[in-house]
């Protein structure tokens, strides 16, 4: 069994009315001793995997289970104790405690699970100077730079050795010259029997992970429903090579799909008609744009559908063509 293992995961958010849901039937595998990036566009649902591997948030429905232990059934003591001793945190942020100083910032998390005072600082003292902060134990966050204090929460989250460190966007508020050290010791955290899951944009990051999982975004309906186009003779709908979430209809007018050729020149793929639809491949897949859409010479008017709208449309039938 793998060491996080999500099985069936459904998350349901409301939002205005209309129900979003950024995870539905999805499955994930992680190894210990892994770098885990979890990648996506803005809105792909990175911050809501972290929550749902920190037990920060309960899902819809599915099961989260580190080390054996299925997390998603745990409630009240066992829970706390889960969420004290089975995982550390480190945030764009950094969530330190601003009136204590550096060392005491460690020292919590293990008081508060129940480790000795003079335990907690001798293992506090070895872990700032693990991070390379011996000689800063004793400021206060406000006295250190963003990557000291990102280093502080590095520290933090490593002090019960807990199975599972999850980082969101750690790197966002670094300075270029602050973030290499704190990518190092980010990269150090993955050991046996643990992983670590990182939300990020940066790519400095990538070179160093085991593992990629990307994320792409699921429209909410609210978000799509419908969506019309008037477009003027030659004016581009979407390129090739575009991400789409959308099946367009023609209304009125005609719709031309071209293939641009290596070498140059253009191939028409399709001229879509009124009544007539393309753009299906794309969304239905997953896949970019086979090719760029624009209006033909008298303009078009087209709809976009999700390809939920548009299965519903026309009776489940997807796919006799196009782009
Ligand atoms: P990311 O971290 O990749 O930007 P999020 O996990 O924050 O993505 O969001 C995923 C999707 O869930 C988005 O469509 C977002 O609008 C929606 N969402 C996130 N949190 C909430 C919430 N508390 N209420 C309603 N919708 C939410
Ligand atoms: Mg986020």
């Amino acid at each position: 069994m793998a060491h996080v293992q999500i099985r069936d995961l459904v998350v349901e958010y409301s939002s205005g009315g209309y129900a979003v849901r950024p995870f539905d039937g999805y499955d994930l595998d992680l190894e210990s001793g892994e770098m885990v990036l979890l990648l996506g566009a803005s809105g792909s649902g990175k911050s809501t995997l972290l929550s749902i591997l920190g037990s920060l948030l309960t899902p819809t429905s599915g099961t989260v289970t580190v080390g054996g232990t299925e997390v998603t059934a745990l409630a009240g003591r066992d829970l706390m104790r889960y969420r004290q001793r089975g995982l550390g945190f480190i945030f764009q942020g950094f969530n330190l405690i601003a009136s204590l100083t550096a060392r005491e910032n460690v020292i919590l998390p293990m008081v508060t699970a129940g480790v000795s005072r003079r335990d907690a600082a001798a293992r506090a003292d070895e872990l700032l100077a693990m991070v390379g902060l011996a000689e800063r134990a004793r400021h206060r966050p406000g006295a250190m730079s963003g990557g000291q204090q990102q280093r502080v929460a590095i520290a933090r989250a490593l002090a019960l050795e807990p199975p599972l460190i999850i980082a969101d966007e750690p790197t966002a508020s670094l300075d270029y010259i602050q973030v290499d050290a704190v990518i190092r010791h980010l990269r150090d955290l993955a050991a046996p029997g643990r992983t670590v899951v990182i939300a990020t944009h940066d790519e400095r990051l990538v070179p160093l992970a085991d593992r990629l999982v990307e994320l792409t975004p699921r429209a909410a309906p609210s978000e799509h429903a419908s969506e019309r186009r008037e477009l003027g003779a030659g004016e581009v709908l979407f390129r090739q090579g575009d991400r789409g979430e959308l099946v367009y209809e023609v209304e009125t007018g005609a719709v031309e799909v071209v293939r641009a050729l290596v070498g140059g020149g253009e191939e028409i793929l399709q001229v879509v008609a009124p009544g007539g639809y393309f753009g299906e491949l794309a969304p239905v897949f997953g896949l970019a744009r086979a090719g760029t859409a624009r209006g033909g010479p008298a303009g078009a008017v087209v709809t976009g559908y999700s390809v939920r709208e548009f299965r519903d449309r026309h009776g489940g039938a997807l796919g006799r063509h196009g782009s």
